[in-house]
């Protein structure tokens, strides 16, 4: 099958500027893609037949991260299975241009809390963790309103706490202040000596401690605007490749 005439500075900046950032593709993505499309638009045809060592050595990748690349490719929608044998797979590369995924808007930041996420970074994202909190300071329990409140970083920014909503709860500047750099569960053991929570309270903070690092507290945050995948972005079919 041959192509038409292909502009290759249209198709990588297409790549680069769009499929890369929408699909939010990793190294690992980027290189098996890009050396899928090398040996099959670039060389004139759309489908490709290879093995996984053949493409985990032209990436420079073991077998497995390979594989596991190819599938995530497959499963986006950025290459389609069409057939799978001894000989190897039959992949058709899709063009950057062709995948709907890279062509519609970008899905708002707000959409799903990754745990990458800087949450200082916006006023919305800052908002989330304090309406997590629901208007009560996340340490000594205390009403707090706008005014008197901030966000604490559970593990302090000078022991390599992050700005995740996993390390950011709401509370009072008074228990900001006073917690300083000190470990949080010492800290809230402190406010139970000084009777500012009682054991059953200190208890519940310390499951809730633990909750917020294990990310069993997202925030709530706005649904997408357009929840509806395309029809070829697939996110939940797998694909078994040998
Ligand atoms: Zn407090």
């Amino acid at each position: 099958m041959k192509n038409k005439k292909l502009n290759a500075e249209q198709i990588w900046k297409h790549f680069e500027d769009l499929l890369v950032p929408r699909l939010r593709l990793s190294v690992t993505e980027r290189a098996v893609y890009s050396h899928l499309l090398r040996h099959s638009h670039l060389e004139g045809r759309r489908r490709l037949r290879f093995s996984i060592s053949w493409l985990a050595r032209g990436v420079r990748l073991s077998t497995g991260p390979a594989r596991d690349a190819l599938r995530r490719l497959l499963a986006r929608g950025v290459l389609r299975l069409v057939q799978r044998s001894r000989a190897g797979h039959l992949i058709e590369v899709r063009l950057p241009e062709e995948i709907r995924a890279a062509r519609r808007p970008a899905p708002p930041p707000l959409a799903v809390p990754h745990e990458a996420a800087d949450f200082l970074e916006s006023k919305p994202l800052r908002q989330a963790i304090h309406a997590r909190e629901r208007g009560r300071c996340f340490y000594c329990l205390r009403r707090i309103t706008p005014l008197v409140r901030c966000l604490d970083h559970v593990v302090p920014l000078a022991r390599r706490g992050r700005t995740s909503y996993k390390n950011l709860v709401s509370c009072c500047l008074e228990c900001n202040s006073q917690k300083g750099e000190r470990h949080a569960g010492d800290f809230l053991r402190g406010l139970y000596r000084e009777r500012c929570l009682t054991a059953v309270e200190l208890t519940a903070r310390l499951r809730a401690l633990d909750a917020l690092a294990s990310g069993k507290l997202p925030p709530p945050l706005p649904a997408p605007a357009k929840p509806a995948p395309p029809a070829h972005t697939i996110h939940t079919e797998s694909y078994r490749l040998v």
